[in-house]
């Protein structure tokens, strides 16, 4: 075996722990029963803690170095040597007391959160909180003490989006602030008021089933390499390329949440089912960060599934998949996708408004890590934070402060991912609009194939091997910024609720 091959062998070993970790995790959302928790969790502990002594094993080290040195100038093996050095210094900079203690604590913090969320109690969730937050800041020391990061909260958020820094987030974020707010200020204070009638009434479980699945199907979603089941919340899993699978939840009331759920899915598992199958269980086989990975969802969920042209094509979908439904037209049905209403929870929020929970929830845990705020402080900083930003404040901590399961997850870091993937949609499908000829013609006629292709070729073939700024800068011709987004934004709300800023 050369060098090379003792190297990727070892790899794709830790890849296998991973993704049978992931098949179990997905059995565990969808098909288990309720009494398979306890055995489950212990089954998953198990793996993860094989997982992470295959990747600190000191000859996994070794054969990366003898890689190196016979990489010679062949670029993909350099590039391969380069992630696992970086996966393999993250993994052992966090020394195994530590690991052990975090495990710990989160595990506690997930239990103490549900309840303290069912009883609207902050206080009882505090003490909790506040050992998280010491061991994520112990956790982010020892990762900037072994050179993945030179701040503490970049070290954090280097987790889910690698590179990317809270310097470039106050910026980037700090300009949807200042833009977005007012924009939504506007609308609330227009007294403007959609008419939604089109969008709900009574939409039956298996008619929803099969449009969703035409759908996701026309868009390019392969099911003879994913399927699609139910689950409490809507994810995508993918064990490898060939088997990408996604979950959807409906509502009976409102066909939105069920159809946009799927597309959305059916975005996050087209990236992975695109990733190239050359490259799948080595170290650049995966996909390059979280952001990018929201960017793939929310190009099909917005930018394609709320646009006018989709809908030309979907409408007689929609139609004859409901019955009733005969006189619902696009002009009618297009202001109801893309209602702006300032509202408390993050996972109901419309487009606009969701990217200011996002910047709420950035200034609160980066003033965290910084020690800045005390964990005591959290629920009035959180209100006036609502406040400042979307104009509403809580009445309970269980529409605020205690609404995510992030924090409680140790998942400090993670929550800007959202925003920076709603970036990157805008300024990837501008930079696909200009490259696709007519594109809004083949949206409209059902032809998908030309933007799926367009992602595939500028997004999902790189795999891990151009960093998520490279990417972005190289599909479309400048460095990430917020004024696709923002324009998007500006365009649709000036054609719903006639206001321009
Ligand atoms: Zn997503």
């Amino acid at each position: 075996m050369s060098s090379a091959d003792t190297f990727l062998a070892r790899w794709a070993d830790i890849t296998a722990i991973g993704s049978a970790a992931a098949v179990l995790s997905w059995d565990q959302e969808t098909k288990m029963p309720a009494g398979g928790q306890a055995g489950r969790g212990q089954t998953l502990s198990v793996l993860a803690g094989l997982q992470h002594d295959h990747l600190t094993d000191p000859a996994l080290a070794e054969a990366i170095d003898r890689a190196s040195d016979a990489a010679g100038d062949d670029p993909v093996l350099d590039a391969q040597v380069r992630m696992a050095r970086r996966d393999v210094v993250r993994a052992s900079a966090v020394p195994g007391d530590l690991a052990r203690r975090m495990a710990e604590v989160r595990s506690r913090a997930l239990g103490v959160w549900q309840q303290a969320r069912a009883d609207a109690d902050f206080s009882s969730f505090a003490p909790v909180l506040t050992d998280v937050v010491e061991m994520s800041k112990e956790q982010a020391d020892a990762l900037v003490a072994a050179g993945i990061a030179e701040h503490r909260y970049d070290a954090l958020l280097d987790e889910y989006e690698p590179g990317a820094t809270e310097a470039q987030l106050v910026t980037l974020l700090g300009d949807l602030r200042d833009q977005l707010s007012p924009l939504v200020k506007a609308v609330t204070d227009s007294g403007v008021v959609i008419d939604e009638s089109p969008a709900t009434g009574s939409f039956a479980e298996a008619a929803q089933l099969e449009l969703g699945t035409v759908v996701a199907g026309a868009l390019g979603y392969d099911f003879e390499s994913g399927r699609l089941d139910l689950s409490a919340h809507p994810f995508t899993t993918g064990f490898d390329p060939g088997d990408v699978r996604i979950t959807w939840r409906p509502e009976p009331d409102d066909f939105r949440p069920g159809l946009f759920g799927i597309m959305h899915e059916a975005g996050h598992a087209m990236y992975e089912q695109g990733l190239p199958t050359e490259l799948a269980r080595t170290p650049l086989g995966a996909a390059v960060s979280l952001g990018i990975h929201e960017s793939q969802s929310r190009l099909w969920e917005n930018q394609v599934g709320r646009s006018r042209a989709f809908w030309e094509w979907a409408l007689p979908r929609f139609q004859q998949a409901f019955p009733g439904t005969d006189s619902v037209t696009v002009e009618a049905l297009f202001p109801a996708l893309h209602t702006v209403t300032p509202s408390l929870i993050r996972v109901e929020a419309d487009e606009a408004t969701y990217n200011l929970h996002i910047v709420a929830r950035f200034e609160i845990e980066r003033q965290l890590i910084a020690g800045s705020v005390e964990v005591a402080d959290l629920p009035d900083l959180w209100n006036d934070t609502y406040d400042e930003l979307l104009g509403v404040r809580p009445t309970s901590v269980t529409d605020g402060v205690l609404q995510d399961i992030h924090w409680a997850m140790g998942a400090i870091g993670y929550f800007p991912t959202y925003a920076i993937g709603n970036l990157v949609a805008a300024q990837l499908f501008d930079a696909a609009t200009g490259a696709i000829d007519d594109l809004p013609g083949r949206i409209a006629s059902g032809d998908f194939a030309p933007l799926l292709e367009w992602l595939r070729d500028n997004v999902h073939r790189h795999g891990r091997a151009l960093s998520a700024d490279e990417l972005v800068e190289r599909a479309t011709g400048v460095p990430l910024s917020s004024a696709p987004f923002l324009d998007y934004l500006r365009t649709t709300t000036a054609d719903v609720y006639g206001i321009r800023l």
